[in-house]
């Protein structure tokens, strides 16, 4: 060990752990590739002030738990705590918004939060987010939900959850705001809540401590102060989800720790996470855009967290098979099979076959033991005797089955025992 160590609430990601990491970013990428989102990539670092804006200044993101530092030029910078507004900003910047609307996009990558570390939570993590910029129509809240769980249930989940809220848009939140911090002055709370009911008063039914919620039971719901519009756009949703086979949960407190979020708002939970449940949520947020100063640009969209999909798949032991896996392992003995080899294991990769070969003269057991470690099924095994015969052994690692393939037609036969497999040779030729 070095005198270094990964700092606190991160973690490094090792084979062969880290197969399963790139294949639930793939698996929750999927389904909104399928569905016409591009992908699109903005800077680990934005301006301050666009998260302040943006996330909210209410917010614990905003208020305790953003990597905010000056720069040497001045510029105060921070590393972005979630994805929506650094999209927002560029498409803005880019004018995508005066194109074919909705602009559908999607993203992978880190994320910052200065939180306290625990089972599922980490000060650097990972999401898969997807946005649409630039139409109301509830259709697109619903397919955005609809993709999400096709997601989960693509990577094998059968346990995850769906809660579903409506927050209301500018025309019927003020009032439910004012009625709910009526209700919530009434309350016995502390110096910095009591400061929140008047800055976001709707966070604090997101509180979870057990001394607020328990004075929360006769607080006013969002969802009996929906207007007319809010409620049609709602049940659109439902209708659509219904439609798709998506169940949900009604859950008219989840409010979601983000400032920006209008009318349909949801989260994914995954009951075998302990605290910390939450595998994926979002929301539209109508009012973003005019936040940081554009035009009026409705949107919605969805983060999914990779760290704790990853997670929620091992708590309901599910197996997330590699499809990177090496397929071939090929086990020279001398140098002279070193090179015949390597060039047949070339051959095999530009053909896409994924293979992998045993470097530096190892004895037998010793490249057997690196085969088995790779998950290959095959080994291709090239001894002198084999050399001056003019063969290489294929073995089955499964089975245990081998048989020799002539050196010179080796790659097309690999190609073909991989796609029908249990080719087994002639009844002379099996050994
Ligand atoms: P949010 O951006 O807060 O809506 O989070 C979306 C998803 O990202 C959550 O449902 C989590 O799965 C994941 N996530 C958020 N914060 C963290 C964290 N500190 N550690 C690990 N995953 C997180």
């Amino acid at each position: 060990m070095s005198g270094f160590r990964a700092p606190k609430g991160t973690f490094d990601l090792l084979p062969p752990r880290s197969a399963v990491v790139t294949t639930v970013r793939e698996g929750l990428a999927a389904p909104v590739r399928r569905a016409g989102y591009a992908y699109i990539e903005t800077p680990t670092f934005e301006d301050t002030g666009l998260f302040a804006r943006g996330v909210g200044e209410s917010t614990d993101i905003v208020s305790k738990e953003m990597y905010t530092f000056t720069t040497r030029g001045g510029q105060s910078v921070t590393l972005r705590p979630e994805g929506t507004a650094g999209v927002l900003r560029a498409v803005l910047e880019h004018g995508l918004h005066r194109g074919a609307l909705p602009v559908k996009v999607w993203y992978s990558g880190s994320f910052y939060r200065y939180e306290r570390p625990q089972a599922g939570r980490f000060r650097h993590f990972s999401q898969v987010g997807a946005e649409a910029l630039g139409v109301e129509d509830p259709v697109v809240d619903a397919e955005l939900v609809v993709l999400a769980a096709d997601a989960y249930r693509d990577l094998g989940l059968s346990e995850v959850r769906l809660l579903l809220n409506s927050l209301g848009c500018q025309d019927c939140r003020p009032a439910y705001r004012a009625r709910l911090q009526a209700f919530l002055h009434g309350l016995d709370l502390d110096e910095e809540t009591r400061r929140r009911v008047d800055i976001n008063p709707l966070r604090v039914l997101d509180d979870k401590r057990p001394e607020v919620q328990a004075q929360l039971g006769d607080a006013p719901l969002v969802s009996d102060a929906l207007c007319a519009a809010c409620q049609a756009h709602h049940a659109t949703v439902q209708e659509l989800l219904a439609d798709a086979s998506v169940a949900w949960d009604d859950a008219p407190r989840l409010v979601r720790g983000l400032d920006y979020y209008t009318r349909t708002t949801f989260e994914f939970v995954h009951d075998g996470l302990g605290a910390q449940s939450a595998v994926g949520g979002g929301g539209r947020y109508d009012g973003l855009s005019e936040q940081i100063d554009g035009p009026p640009l409705p949107g919605v969209g969805w983060a999914l967290g990779v760290d704790r999909t990853v997670l929620a798949l091992a708590a309901e032991g599910v197996a997330v098979p590699d499809p990177h896996r090496v397929e071939v392992f090929a086990i020279p003995l001398g140098a002279q099979a070193e090179r015949q080899l390597f060039g047949i294991v070339t051959a095999l990769r530009r053909i896409g076959v994924a293979a992998d070969i045993a470097y530096g003269g190892r004895s037998v057991k010793g490249a057997m033991k690196a085969a088995d470690r790779s998950g290959a099924r095959y080994a291709l095994v090239l001894g002198e005797r084999d050399l001056a015969a003019g063969a290489v052994q294929l073995k089955n690692l499964d089975s245990g089955q081998q048989w020799p393939l002539p050196i010179e037609e080796a790659v097309a036969l690999v190609e073909a025992e991989l796609t029908t497999p249990s080719f087994s040779g002639t009844e002379e030729s099996a050994r």
